[in-house]
């Protein structure tokens, strides 16, 4: 590792720019576009990725994930797909993990077949699983853990060592659990990716990406980086270093919150289960507990039959029904009805995402007061629908 600094005060100075005119708490931003030469090497140009502001935030980003470099895109989807096309070309293959976020699905259904590059989605997470979907032109495992909605985990240290031996690179998206719950890179994982739109930018104001690894995989996604333009403006880089000053305190209560709320749940009398990988109950326990150093701020629960969830998610005061995930305030939603709407009724009963599903994203709100908003959306639709009964 190359900054000695544990990960609070990484986040609070590792990648500050220093104000040497003015003596300013904060790291100076650099708007330009133009740069004189500082000899025949360094061409500073946003679209390079090495303006003052990315180059500096690109270090806390690394030292955060404990990689050698790091990359800052204009979102996560410009950070998957640059990484992706990076390592593959016509004729190569991926295997795919078959629980990923939408957005990387589509990517690979749409464009790969445009690109003449071959894909596999594993049918299940097992090492064997991915085993039996790798070919011989196969170049790239990709992976995401605590995966949506049903927070499945994926075993890091087996996928690495898999792909080791025969000689493949390994992806990951670790946007769920943010680098203060997981560090893929300690468990033999190659290049971490983030959307850093959820948690490393916090407030739901940031649309920003981040990929890290070692220096030479870094050198060859910066030389496709450059060429695809996925850069990030030096307004929300700078933006985004400040998000993560407070990423920590963030994220730990939100796994406070979340840990709360989902023992909660739990225990309800109208939620028929709750999938939260800090729970006994849930089956990868085990595994999130050898991986991960926090088990997040994010759940799915699914009410009992009979229970309008829609109606449920409106009659919410507090918590916000919306597509985004992992800011300071709660969020919900129902995948069936948003980002797995597209999927066939079968398809989403084989995958285990019934109507009454619910994705939840805790936020740093007392949890005395979520829990009393859900309290009382759940009495509001119990009398709702016994008054249309009557
Ligand atoms: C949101 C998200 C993405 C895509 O990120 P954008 O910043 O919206 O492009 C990728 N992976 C996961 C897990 C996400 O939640």
């Amino acid at each position: 590792m190359k900054y000695n600094q544990r990960i609070k005060t990484i986040c609070t100075h590792v990648g500050e720019i220093e104000d040497k005119r003015f003596k300013g708490a904060v790291s100076p931003i650099y708007m330009s576009t133009s740069y004189q030469f500082e000899g025949v090497d360094i061409k500073r140009y946003p679209r390079y990725f090495n303006t003052p502001n990315q180059e500096y935030l690109s270090e806390k980003i690394a030292a955060l994930e404990h990689g050698e470099a790091g990359l800052i895109f204009g979102s996560g989807m410009a950070a998957i797909s640059t990484t992706f096309l990076a390592f593959l070309k016509k004729g190569d293959h991926i295997v795919l993990q078959n629980t990923l976020y939408g957005g990387t699905s589509n990517f690979i259904r749409e464009e790969f077949p445009k690109l003449g590059i071959d894909f596999s989605f594993t049918n299940g997470l097992s090492i064997q699983d991915f085993e039996a979907a790798i070919q011989p032109n196969t170049k790239l495992i990709h992976i995401e853990t605590p995966s949506n909605p049903l927070m499945t985990i994926t075993d890091m240290e087996g996928v690495a060592k898999l792909a080791r031996s025969k000689g493949l690179v390994t992806t990951i998206d670790n946007t769920f659990a943010s680098p203060v719950n997981q560090n893929p890179i300690d468990f033999g994982i190659d290049i971490v990716i983030h959307s850093a739109t959820k948690y490393l930018g916090g407030h739901s104001d940031i649309l920003a990406g981040a990929v890290v690894s070692s220096q030479d995989h870094m050198d060859r996604i910066w030389k496709v980086a450059k060429n695809y333009g996925g850069s990030l403006s030096d307004f929300m880089v700078w933006m985004l270093e400040r998000s993560i000053k407070t990423l920590v305190v963030r994220v730990k209560e939100q796994n406070r919150n979340a840990r709360k709320l989902a023992r909660y749940l739990k225990k309800h009398a109208d939620v028929k289960q709750v999938f939260y990988p800090g729970l006994k109950s849930h089956p990868d326990h085990k595994l999130a507990k050898k991986q991960m150093l926090g088990f997040g701020g994010m759940m799915s629960f699914e009410l009992n039959e009979g229970l309008d969830a829609s109606l449920f998610l409106r009659s919410l005061k507090l918590i916000k029904p919306t597509m985004s995930l992992a800011g300071v305030e709660s969020t919900m939603l129902l995948p069936a009805l948003t980002s797995h709407a597209l999927l066939s009724q079968e398809e989403r009963d084989s995958v285990g995402i019934s109507d009454n599903l619910i994705r939840f994203s805790v936020g740093i709100e007392s949890p005395k007061d979520l829990k009393d908003d859900i309290e009382a959306a759940i009495l509001f639709v119990k009398k709702e629908q016994l008054d249309i009964r009557i």
